[in-house]
């Protein structure tokens, strides 16, 4: 078994000589929109810690679906919704992956 001090796969490990090891803590990831993957703008990437201490309107953007989807793909789904509720556009017209956003 590896040593507890080895185990955590956040922290990038380089072995050296003589059985030693230079650690480096890995980069959180960018937050990405749930539907494109695009990288959200507006999100810092940092980890769980630091965000709790930030306040927060400065986590996340405060529109609608901010810090979850990307402006575009929350301004389409917008509509989605508006056309839906007035009956233009049918449920099985809507794409899956939107209707688990849409909650209808
Ligand atoms: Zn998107």
């Amino acid at each position: 078994m590896v040593a507890p001090r080895l185990r955590s796969r956040s922290v990038k490990k380089k072995f050296v000589k003589g059985g030693r090891f230079i650690t480096k803590q890995k980069k959180p990831s960018r937050a990405v929109c749930g539907l494109c993957g695009a990288v959200l703008s507006g999100v810092p990437s940092r980890g769980v810690y630091e965000l709790s201490k930030l306040p927060k309107v400065k986590r996340r953007p405060s529109r609608v679906f901010g810090g979850v989807l990307c402006a575009s793909c929350a301004q389409r789904l917008l509509i989605e919704k508006a056309r839906l509720k007035k009956g233009v556009l049918a449920r099985d017209q809507i794409p899956v992956s939107h209707l688990k956003f849409l909650k209808v």
